[in-house]
């Protein structure tokens, strides 16, 4: 099909008329494997990159399944249910969202020619989620426990995951970075997102990204020492007393921020003088405490932080709410909502708070806090597609590890675990009735496509790498998956080519439902338009590269990823 086929398709608003029985199945087979065969060619290492145009003429050029299926203008009702279940896919578990969307294409497909046969699309159904069933049972029984102790274990899984999304090198380089976030701070078999701060700086190489020891709050423009006055406040402090204050250290104008109303000059005068008084105290509230930085989660006035730096603490102005939580987990700080309320029993304690300037960004590390260890990923970036896709893989790599240190266990990547589970799913159909036992070969001629796709996208014969691939697993070498530099069939296991069980389970689960759900469909009506759904669609939509330039503020990772809500 050609491109411009496979976009008529999706988006044909026309398909939301009604349509009934057989017409409706086929359309929206049709629309599922139209969605399939777009991203097809982009899985894998050796997997091809998109090049997307918007309406607005914006350029994206990605390899990512699931950043495609974001940027790409579906209109096709039952596209858009496909897209649902890929990004539900992407949310969850990170990866694995073109394996689940190619997969259900070819169910799809497989199942166009059951129904030809004359199978009833219930008996596909249901042939389909047995055989989803069984396919979970025999990789699972099949995985590989590994020790989420061995980072090098660990980095070969981070890479084998998002290895091909991107740039090759910086994929590595950045999945190597992950895991020596995780790391640094896993305890237990478990990964405590709390502990892990991510920061972008604007300018820089992908490469120049590094792991910090302790927690990195960005400082907002008007802290950094641009506009504060004589005494510059300190750079470094030693075993440092930390103060949160939920409130700001200015002066409320009273009525909506308007000028306050001055009549005369005395009045001026006095004016100024309850200001200086109140500021006075404000700086000496936070003497009084010994603090030596403080926190501040609205703005700090100039004249306080000059009085404040003369008394040589370090004040942070416009510290996010997630941030002041963290760093009160991280230093035992407790916040006040106003600076009036501040007692020694509030503050908390940090081994080293230190300004650091990265590119043209401030940052404040607080580390060696006592109790709590805390760290940091900073990645850097030229332009905004970079910071983006950036953004993307290490989110999904966290993810991913996360699933893997916590489950423990792994699959062999490269076609094997597919490869494997069709193996299994054939042994079993032999058991089952007639018509069942056909969905049941279908589903296990299915799960070949992911195969047969690794080997057309590296140059190799599909044909012979499926035929050797399947004549391996039929010997019971369960790891046999395809080198694709060198088209053997080998143990990609010791290669180093394995993922996470989680992710392969929820792509096959994944695929399962979303191809039945296509399949019990037989009827597509126009039904009331649910206006913020849609309104909530475009905003996702609009979510496109230019956002994280935009975001100088230097808070680009508070957009709404799983990771930023976590705690
Ligand atoms: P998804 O969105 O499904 O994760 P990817 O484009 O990341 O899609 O491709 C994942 C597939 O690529 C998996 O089947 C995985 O085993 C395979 N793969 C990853 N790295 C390698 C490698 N080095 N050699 C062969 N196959 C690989
Ligand atoms: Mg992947």
């Amino acid at each position: 099909m050609t491109i411009t086929d496979r976009s008529r398709i999706l988006s044909d608003t026309s398909a939301t008329g009604r349509v009934s029985g057989g017409d409706a199945r086929t359309a929206n087979i049709s629309a599922g494997r139209a969605l399939a065969d777009l991203l097809r060619t982009t899985l894998g290492p050796k997997g091809l990159d998109k090049m997307l145009v918007g309406s607005d003429g914006k350029v994206v050029v990605t390899n990512d399944g699931a950043s495609m299926l974001d940027r790409l203008d579906i209109e096709q009702p039952i596209a858009t249910v496909l897209v649902e279940t890929a990004s539900q896919q992407e949310d969850r578990i990170g990866d694995g969202t073109t394996t689940a969307v190619v997969l259900a294409g070819e169910l799809l497909a497989t199942a166009e020619d059951l129904l030809d046969r004359g199978l009833h699309p219930t008996t596909i159904v249901d042939g389909y989620h047995r055989a989803a069933q069984r396919a979970v049972e025999a990789l699972d029984q099949d995985a590989i426990v590994i020790d989420g102790d061995d980072p090098e274990r660990l980095r070969e899984v981070a890479r084998t995951t998002i290895t091909g999304k991107w740039d090759a090198e910086a994929t590595a380089f950045l999945a190597d970075r992950v895991v020596e976030t995780v790391t640094a701070i896993r305890g237990d078999r478990a990964v405590d997102f709390r502990k892990i701060t991510r920061k972008t700086a604007p300018g820089g190489s992908v490469f120049d990204a590094q792991v910090l020891d302790g927690l990195l709050i960005d400082m907002a423009e008007s802290s950094t020492d641009v506009v504060s006055p004589e005494p510059g406040p300190p750079r470094r402090i030693e075993g440092a007393t930390v103060a949160l204050v939920d409130d700001q250290l200015t002066i409320e104008t009273p009525t909506g921020g308007g000028p306050v109303d001055v009549e005369s000059a005395a009045d001026l005068e006095r004016f100024r003088a309850y200001e200086d008084e109140v500021y006075a105290s404000q700086v000496e509230r936070l003497a009084d405490v010994d603090a030596d930085v403080v926190f501040c989660q609205k703005s700090i006035d100039d004249r306080v932080r000059y009085l404040l730096a003369k008394e040589g603490i370090l004040a942070v102005e416009r510290t996010r709410q997630d941030e002041l939580y963290k760093l009160g987990r991280a230093t035992g700080a407790r916040y006040v909502a106003s600076v009036d309320e501040l007692t020694p029993a509030h503050t908390g304690r940090a081994g080293v708070v230190e300004r650091r300037t990265v590119g043209a960004t401030q940052f404040t590390v607080v580390r060696d806090a006592e109790g709590f260890d805390q760290v940091s990923l900073l990645l850097r970036g030229g332009t905004a597609h970079v910071a983006d896709e950036v953004k993307r893989l290490v989110d999904d790599c966290f993810h991913v590890l996360k699933l893997v240190i916590e489950e423990g266990r792994v699959v062999p990547g490269a076609g094997a675990a597919e490869a494997h589970v069709a193996q299994a799913l054939r042994d079993y159909a032999t058991g089952v009735p007639r018509r069942e036992q056909l969905a049941i070969e279908a589903f296990a001629d299915s799960l070949d496509v992911i195969p047969r796709t690794l080997a057309e996208t590296a140059g190799l014969d599909p044909v012979d790498s499926l035929v050797e691939l399947r004549s391996r697993h039929h010997r019971g070498d369960r790891r046999a998956g395809l080198a694709l530099d060198t088209g053997e069939v080998t143990d990609v296991v010791e290669r180093g080519v394995v993922e996470p069980a989680a992710v392969k389970r929820r792509a096959i689960y994944s695929a399962a439902e979303a191809a039945t759900l296509v399949l019990r469909v037989d009827e597509v009506a126009p039904g009331a338009t649910d206006r913020d759904d849609h309104g909530h669609a475009e905003e996702d939509h609009a979510h496109g590269p230019g956002e994280l330039v935009e975001s100088t503020d230097g808070y680009p990772w508070a957009v709404g990823h799983s990771m930023g809500h976590d705690h």
